[in-house]
């Protein structure tokens, strides 16, 4: 029996505003956890004693959550999505310093993108699959947006999990699958050196090369002029907005990491609609 597709959306939503929450850990702590592997790898190398931290023990799962104002200890009570966020009127109970929209905002991404992939492929492995690819997008995309980073914890396993789906043709065929990880790295680095070579300076990371291998992975070759197309579009839509509303800052380093996650988003759902009208 199929269970009905506004009971499947709706399961979807509860389960996604719930790794929505995580994805807030994620996205607070990886960059964090990255940045004392690398310390206390720079220690190793040169010979000096591994930096002590503060607290010893860091991971996704240790310490327990914190305001970080007041080290208030975040209970479970305080922690249910979006709910805990309005009945505290968007305040810490313990110090009642202001708790950013943000949080709320990626849980409610992490429920509303779950329920409408569901809604739109069902509750089958395909809505399961997009919803994995969907959170890892917004995680991505709000570390790149802070820390000009895409760890290579996500982006890597990321293109793995594309190329196990589409061993079972889940989003494209295998063999589309392989060349998109290929060919959606490989363009990336070409433009990166061609870039390097004439402007004599980075314009982006190895990390977005990753990204739209994984991409690739997920979607297809096929899918790849699109996404970058509609990266583009994305990244001038949010620059000019950016501009517009809160006037033009020339030190805002750019990321691109965000435009490919969301171009990426996009084409998940409407990409085949899209091509289709290309060609006609
Ligand atoms: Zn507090």
């Amino acid at each position: 029996m199929t269970p009905d597709p506004v009971v499947a959306a709706a399961i979807a939503l509860v389960v996604g505003l719930c790794v929505g929450s995580f994805l807030n850990v994620v996205v607070h702590r990886l960059p964090k956890m990255m940045e004392r592997e690398w310390r206390a790898q720079c220690a190793e190398l040169r010979g000096e004693a591994v930096p002590d931290e503060n607290p010893p023990r860091y991971t996704l799962a240790v310490p327990r959550s914190a305001c970080p104002e007041c080290g208030h200890r975040i209970g479970a009570l305080e922690n249910i999505p979006i709910v805990s966020w309005l009945l505290l009127r968007g305040a810490c109970s313990g110090c009642r310093k202001p708790i950013p929209i943000r949080y709320p905002l990626v849980e409610a991404l992490g429920g509303l993108l779950a329920a409408y992939a569901v809604w739109r492929f069902g509750p089958t492995w395909k809505g399961a699959a997009a919803c994995v690819l969907l959170w890892t997008l917004v995680a991505l995309t709000f570390i790149d947006f802070d820390t000009q980073l895409l760890p290579d914890n996500l982006t890597l396993p990321l293109l793995w999990a594309g190329l196990v789906a589409n061993l079972f043709g889940v989003f494209a065929p295998l063999q589309d699958a392989v060349v998109g990880a290929i060919a959606g790295y490989l363009a990336l680095w070409v433009v990166y050196w061609l870039f390097r070579l004439i402007r004599g300076k980075e314009g982006m990371g190895y990390g977005d090369f990753k990204l739209l291998g994984a991409l690739g992975a997920w979607l297809g070759w096929q899918m790849l002029p699109l996404i970058v197309l509609l990266s583009s579009v994305v990244g001038a839509f949010i620059g000019i907005s950016l501009m517009v509303f809160k006037g033009r800052d020339h030190n805002i380093p750019l990321a691109f990491g965000p435009y490919l996650a969301i171009a990426g988003a996009i084409a998940l759902f409407f990409g085949p609609t899209i091509i289709k009208g290309w060609y006609l």
